[in-house]
């Protein structure tokens, strides 16, 4: 039988719950028939590991990883860490290690989850947000100088690359082309932003030749949220910057009914390295350790994970469980205004893969 080596990173917050409950109902799926097996191997970096450690990872910790066939990460941020030394020394760490260069967002309502937007159908809203995931505003350029003095200076270069640029504008062309309604949406504010962005459009427009079957248009990020909001059966596919897309699909997320809900996947299209899945929010400090938190996200992740290890079908059953839970109000979380807990939406989708 296929097996599969799972590498869990729970990191730090509630990323300590939401993956063990992952991996529960990874195992459950698995023993179901699904005609493949998982070998899980459990990291506990992050925080602790921190606070033992004086680092968030080991400095071979990327070598661990590297014949893993995916990851399944939690959140780095830890109440009492600066965010950029647990970002860059985790999450960012394994990403740009392994060049995840493309970080791809699925949106949609799923059954019975109340959305913000009042006129707006769960037909009306499905979305995948591609973010570029490996350079631009996030690429770690830039310095301080003149620290504490009144002349103190500061700057975050963003940085953009053509093969950079070409190579996520050819993933979201491809993404786009492989949806029912092959419409790309691509973002941009290359009317303020005059030098990287107009390169940005240059290349969109270069690339979208390669792919006549694909419509596509352009919008500046500004106005896409408010179309997010106010046209969103208007959008399918969108590729943006790492910026950009770090806070549109936020957005998306919450437009969708809570982020406790959105998926993400850090890929590796080339396959070089293995590819990572997590759910979109971080460490909610708020909730921590209290059995709170909505796993709904990171059973999205797996079901991600799965499509991309190529197991179609499985995937396929797992999402239809989860949506079958999600149409149950009595298995909402606080986030979604009730009341069960982690432990009961994760043994609620175990019970359903059981009994298929
Ligand atoms: P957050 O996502 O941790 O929390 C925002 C709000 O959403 C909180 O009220 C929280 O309780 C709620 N929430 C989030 N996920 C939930 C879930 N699964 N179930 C129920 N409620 C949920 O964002 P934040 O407060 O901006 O960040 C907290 C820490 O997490 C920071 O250290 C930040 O740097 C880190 N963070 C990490 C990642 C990551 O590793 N990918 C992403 C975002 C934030
Ligand atoms: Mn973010």
């Amino acid at each position: 039988m296929k097996t599969y080596k799972i590498a869990c990173i729970p990191g730090d917050g509630i990323g300590k719950e939401v993956v063990p409950a992952g991996q529960e109902v990874l195992e459950a799926l698995a023993a179901s028939g699904a005609g493949f097996r998982f070998e899980f191997t459990s990291f506990g970096w992050g925080g602790d590991w921190y606070r033992a450690h004086g680092k968030m990872m080991p400095d071979d910790g990327l070598e661990a990883l590297r014949d893993q066939d995916a990851i399944l990460f939690g959140s780095a941020g830890d109440p009492h860490i600066p965010d950029h030394v647990t970002l860059w020394g985790l999450r960012l760490k394994i990403c740009q290690g392994f060049d995840q260069y493309a970080n791809v967002r699925p949106t949609r309502i799923l059954p019975g989850i109340d959305a913000p937007l009042k006129r707006c159908t769960p037909k009306d809203l499905d979305w995948v947000i591609v973010r570029e995931n490996s350079e631009g505003e996030y690429a770690g350029v830039g310095g301080r100088a003149h620290q504490g003095h009144p002349i103190e200076v500061a700057t975050d270069v963003s940085m953009m690359t053509r093969a950079g640029v070409e190579r996520i504008m050819r993933f979201a062309f491809k993404l786009a082309q492989s949806r029912p309604r092959k419409q790309l949406t691509v973002v941009t504010k290359s009317n303020a932003q005059r030098h990287a962005m107009v390169m940005w459009d240059e290349i969109a427009l270069a690339v979208s030749k390669e792919f006549p079957d694909v419509k596509w248009d352009k919008e500046l990020v500004d106005a896409c949220t408010a179309r997010m909001v106010n046209r969103p059966a208007s959008l399918d596919t969108l590729v943006a910057t790492n910026l950009h897309a770090d806070i549109l699909s936020d957005l998306a997320a919450a437009l969708a009914g809570s982020l406790g809900i959105a998926p993400t996947g850090n890929i590796d299209p080339e396959r070089r390295y293995p590819s990572m899945f997590e759910p979109i929010h971080g460490s909610a400090f708020d909730i921590m350790g209290k059995g709170l938190a909505n796993p709904v996200g990171t059973f999205w992740s797996c079901v991600m994970l799965l499509e991309h290890l190529g197991e179609k079908e499985a995937a396929a059953r797992l999402m239809q469980a989860i949506e079958e839970v999600t149409a149950d109000p009595k298995l909402h979380t606080g986030d979604l205004g009730g009341k069960a807990k982690t432990a009961d939406v994760t043994a609620a989708v175990v019970s359903r893969l059981k009994n298929r």
